[in-house]
């Protein structure tokens, strides 16, 4: 019977999802009317003089596209305990801290039960698509998510990631029962305050519970990363753990503890199969598969910043299908993928249009010409445009500009299928060079051939602009694996600089308006401290997002690279 209702919720939601999508016009004027009727005595949308109108023309006319920076006075207020009706008719408690890694600085994100709805009801439609396609049947997920500090503000407002606002919310669990299937890890292991305890625990989890594990997620592919790298470290310990039925001393925390010793028991014929499997794999190829035989797929967003991490990722996997999920922020979801065969790297979101109010800015008009910028309806786009995504949400931000660069790949009934691009800020640029965080990835990707026939990959990476001598450079940060000799890097810093062919770049660097660009090595572990200096400022390890071009204001991070470059390398490209 639960299996017939299950199913039966399923058809239902993939059959609305079919019916709003059909209408997306019409959805999204009711979703503007009921956001602006919800919120029409904040005192934001009272100052702007809409007197009650809902329609999408007088919204545009009356309230501007605004960015973060423009908000914040207002959520600094609601920071400071103002209950007072500020953005939204309800008083806002609870507010998201934005990983802030790929901009720089961490944003104040307003966050309300309307926000949770909107994410149980995109997390169900990627999962019935998911499910469409690849079945789970009374199996476990091993989930790498970390709960991020709980915090309140002087004035009582409950901070934390969006993603543990999501979690800690009563109403998560019983939404997610029927969707999804459990996550091996207890409640302790996810809230864990160290991340690499909570890390080293869901591993032993899902392996102790091995063959019922179907799914392995996370938010994003990084983490499921950085976990199968953590296992390369520290399989032997877990084995014996294993074994002996004893949790290793590296968990001192007392709740882990009792939680673990709840599910561990001497085992010594698990841990003997998982050495011989684990001293059977060459270079750790397919170890997904040969831990968790019955895995279905890995899940988790893989595109964007975070497609770098495929290429291990599928190393890891073998041939278990790797499943790019959702798009979306901590200001407030967008677009499901519901085309999950499709691979990560061509893997496009249908925006969901009963979950925000959306506008595209054509980027042809953010080349500075244009004086007003005039943001075109979410069924007024183009197929084959480029767009800077703007959103009204049901929690207080009203046009705002997300940042984020999607191309429209086509249409889903009448709502429009996107990929993402990029972050819209230009990150590389000295004098008339503009390279964007895409241009970064493909010179990274390009040089980092030159290390893959050696048998080695670029780990992680980031960049800088130089301006301490006169011309400035671009300076690449690379951690990799193995120990590559100065003649391959020496090339690959000379590829990486032949591979930016920004116009503006390759005539700079002809005339030396830009000087060569620098390859620094840093030692291993430099971007695990990277990381860890994230999560000290309250980043959840499962949003973390390496920042791709460091800004000198960026201290502690430049710091940390800084400290630990072993080597450099400059070009000799346009010599
Ligand atoms: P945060 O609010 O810190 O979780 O970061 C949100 C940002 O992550 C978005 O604005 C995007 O830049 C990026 N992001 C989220 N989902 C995706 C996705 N599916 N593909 C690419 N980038 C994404």
């Amino acid at each position: 019977m639960k299996e017939i209702i299950e199913k039966f919720d399923m058809e239902n939601l993939i059959e609305e999802f079919e019916r709003l999508t059909k209408d997306a016009e019409n959805v999204q004027k009711d979703t503007l009317k009921r956001i602006l009727e919800v919120n029409a005595s904040a005192e934001y949308l009272q100052s702007l003089g809409l007197n009650g109108r809902t329609d999408p023309e007088s919204f545009k006319a009356c309230v501007p596209l605004v960015t973060y920076k423009d908000l914040e006075p207002y959520i600094n207020r609601i920071v400071d305990g103002d209950v007072s009706p500020i953005l939204t008719g309800k008083p806002i408690t609870a507010i998201s801290l934005s990983s802030g890694t790929s901009q720089g600085k961490q944003k104040f994100i307003p966050w309300n039960d309307e926000l949770f709805e909107t994410t149980v009801k995109i997390y169900q439609t990627s999962f019935a698509f998911r499910n469409r396609e690849f079945p789970i049947q009374n199996g476990k997920a091993l989930s790498f998510i970390y709960s991020s500090k709980l915090s309140q503000a002087k004035g009582g407002v409950t901070v934390a990631t969006a993603t543990a606002n999501v979690f800690r919310n009563p109403g998560y669990k019983h939404a997610m029962k029927a969707l999804q299937s459990p996550g091996c890890s207890p409640h302790d292991v996810i809230f864990s305050p160290n991340f690499h305890q909570s890390l080293y625990c869901h591993l032993l989890c899902g392996l102790l519970c091995r063959e019922e594990i179907q799914l392995i997620s996370s938010t994003f592919a990084h983490s499921i990363v950085y976990a199968f790298r953590t296992f390369e470290q520290v399989w032997e310990e877990l084995i014996t753990d294993i074994k002996e039925g004893v949790l290793s001393s590296r968990i001192t925390h007392p709740s882990i503890r009792t939680a673990m010793s709840k599910l561990l028991k001497p085992n010594p014929e698990l841990a003997n199969l998982i050495h011989k499997k684990c001293i059977g794999l060459s270079n750790w190829y397919g170890l997904i598969p040969e831990l968790f035989p019955n895995v279905k797929y890995v899940q988790g967003i893989m595109t964007g910043a975070m497609e770098p991490y495929v290429k291990k990722l599928r190393h890891y996997a073998g041939e278990v299908p790797l499943l790019t999920s959702e798009y979306g922020s901590s200001e407030g979801w967008i677009a499901s993928n519901v085309n999950p065969k499709v691979a990560p790297e061509f893997a496009t979101y249908v925006v969901l249009p009963q979950i925000a109010y959306f506008e595209f800015i054509p980027l042809s008009q953010l080349d500075g010409t244009k004086v007003e910028l005039e943001p075109v309806g979410l069924t007024d786009v183009k197929i084959g445009e480029d767009y800077e995504v703007v959103f009204t949400n049901p929690a207080g931000l009203y046009r705002y500009r997300l940042g984020d660069v999607v191309k429209v790949m086509g249409f889903h009934n009448s709502t429009p299928k996107i990929k993402f691009l990029r972050r819209s800020n230009l990150m590389l640029t000295i004098n008339i060079d503009k390279n964007t965080e895409n241009d970064l990835q493909l010179s990274v990707e390009t040089a980092s051939m030159l290390l893959a026939e050696e048998k080695m990959e670029v780990i992680d990476y980031t960049s800088y602009i130089d301006l301490s001598k006169e011309p400035g450079h671009y300076v690449i940060f690379w951690e990799i694996s193995g120990e590559a000799s100065d003649e391959v890097l020496g090339e690959c810093c000379t590829c990486l600089d032949k591979s930016f062919v920004d116009a503006g770049y390759v005539s700079s660097r002809k005339v030396k308006g830009i000087a060569a660009l620098e390859l620094r090595l840093v030692r291993k572990g430099t971007f695990q401290k990277i990381l860890e200096h994230y999560v000290g400022l309250g980043v959840a390890v499962s949003q973390f997002k390496t920042p791709r071009c460091v800004a000198p204001t960026n201290t502690k991070v430049l710091q940390i690279l800084l400290e630990n470059v072993v080597e450099n390398y400059f070009s000799s490209a346009y010599n």
